[in-house]
């Protein structure tokens, strides 16, 4: 198992610095988060033995269940990439380096108090771009004033945006969606200077995403196999 994750994790790099090299961004630039979701600890370990320090999550008991069971590794830095619901918050900040996938006003605010007690925290504002019903997030209209609300808040700092497009069967068909978010986020940094990132590309998308800007590339399937 061991030496088919290594081959998955350099082939993994070897398309980020391809995709880097295309559009002549840095490697270095962005930054590979390793969804674990579905995947056990052991396997998060081995990943993290060859390197991977980066690990994404999307359930608040899972993400707990195996930091806690990962927590001799210090440096281990664990991403929040799911709907993260009102009563597991807590939980959540106490844990992730980032939170991905803050969706609404009333979560902001929730983390907001939170944080109080609990420390600085960062995170990322899901945006819906492409409007569809279904997915989560906060439409493009309501962001600035999401935005100056944040930025009052002493606590939690919003350092970018994430997306999470639509299926299609070929990537090329979300370039608009991360290019829009591209786009979005260099209009708002004139006044928020610290929306730097843009969490954006997954294991079928990430040439298209790291082309159109994107600092954190949410990979799963290319690096720990299929989910059940
Ligand atoms: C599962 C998941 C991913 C990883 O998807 P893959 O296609 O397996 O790379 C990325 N982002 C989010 C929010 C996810 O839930």
């Amino acid at each position: 198992m061991n030496s088919n994750l290594k081959e998955r994790i350099s082939a993994v790099k070897k398309r980020i610095d391809q995709a880097c090299a295309k559009v002549g961004r840095d490697p270095s630039l962005v930054r590979l988060v390793a969804v674990s979701k579905k995947k056990p600890a052991e396997m998060i370990r081995a990943a993290y033995e060859l390197g991977l320090r980066d690990f994404g999550e999307n359930y608040a008991q899972d993400l707990q269940a195996k930091a806690e069971a990962l927590n001799d590794l210090r440096d281990i830095r664990w991403h929040f990439i799911g709907k993260l619901q009102r009563n597991k918050a807590r939980s959540v900040a106490q844990i992730a380096t980032l939170i991905h996938s803050v969706h609404s006003q009333d979560l902001v605010e929730k983390l907001d108090h939170i944080c109080a007690e609990t420390g600085p925290l960062s995170i990322l504002v899901q945006l819906n771009i492409s409007e569809e019903d279904s997915k989560s997030g906060i439409a493009p209209d309501a962001l600035p004033s999401l935005m100056e609300k944040i930025s009052v808040m002493p606590n939690l700092t919003c350092v970018g945006l994430m997306t999470i497009p639509p299926p299609v069967d070929d990537s090329e068909q979300v370039r608009p969606i991360f290019r829009q978010m591209r786009i979005i986020r260099d209009k708002l940094a004139a006044k928020h200077p610290q929306l730097t990132q843009l969490s954006m590309g997954m294991t079928d998308d990430l040439e298209v995403a790291i082309q159109e800007g994107a600092t954190l590339v949410r990979v799963g399937t290319a690096i720990f196999g299929p989910r059940e």
